[in-house]
């Protein structure tokens, strides 16, 4: 439990240390020939699920795009501040990035507010969360036996899915298998990663 910014900066000691001094050549490389991250992920805000600590990743392993349960927008014209579309196309289009994986979870607030029918008017969070409208009457009409908030919280992720093959270039990089798609859940109670079997949208342990 953190117990104040006096953790933060010793942690950032501790980084340092660990990454500067024993392993310089790390970030020294990092530096000269620029990021090149083996995934993508997009998380959610959430503090308890870090991707980088789920994969015990290092600096430059994952380039990370969080937002409230980890939704992804369908691909849109117009309009200004589309932060998760353009995240997405600096990692794809730019960084080249060749795996995407969606990172959801258990006990995600956000989910919990949909599901809930939590209303703030004009509230930004309603607004965000009513993109995943469709998660929430899929996992209604679901008969598999998952609790009703995990199904949503899953049912969220796999409709992610689905919206990121509406951004033509992530499509195209699909189709030409430069690119793979990845559904993953992780349940914090248990501390368990399941993965999104894309034949039958059946999640299932890592
Ligand atoms: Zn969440």
């Amino acid at each position: 439990m953190a117990t104040g910014l006096a953790d933060l900066v010793a942690g950032y000691h501790r980084f340092h240390d660990r990454y500067f001094v024993a392993d310089h050549t790390l970030y020294e490389g990092l530096a000269q020939a620029g990021q090149s991250p083996l995934a993508l992920v997009v998380g959610c805000c959430d503090s308890r699920v870090d991707p980088a600590i789920l994969t015990d990743s290092r600096p430059g392993d994952l380039f990370v795009i969080r937002n409230v349960a980890n939704l992804v927008p369908p691909c849109e014209s117009g309009g200004l501040y589309h932060g998760t579309s353009a995240a997405l196309e600096f990692g794809i289009c730019d960084l080249g990035i060749p795996e995407l994986i969606v990172l959801g979870h258990a006990q995600c607030g956000g989910i919990r507010a949909l599901a809930e029918g939590v209303e703030r008017p004009g509230s930004f969070i309603s607004g965000w969360m009513q993109m995943a409208a469709p998660a929430l009457s899929h996992a209604r009409k679901a008969a598999d036996g998952r609790p009703f908030r995990r199904a949503c919280e899953q049912e969220a992720i796999r409709l992610s899915l689905d919206n990121l093959m509406t951004f033509p270039w992530i499509r195209e990089r699909v189709e030409r298998k430069m690119l793979t798609l990845h559904g993953w859940y992780f349940d914090l109670e248990a501390g368990e990663l399941l993965r999104c079997d894309p034949q039958n949208g059946v999640f299932h342990a890592l």
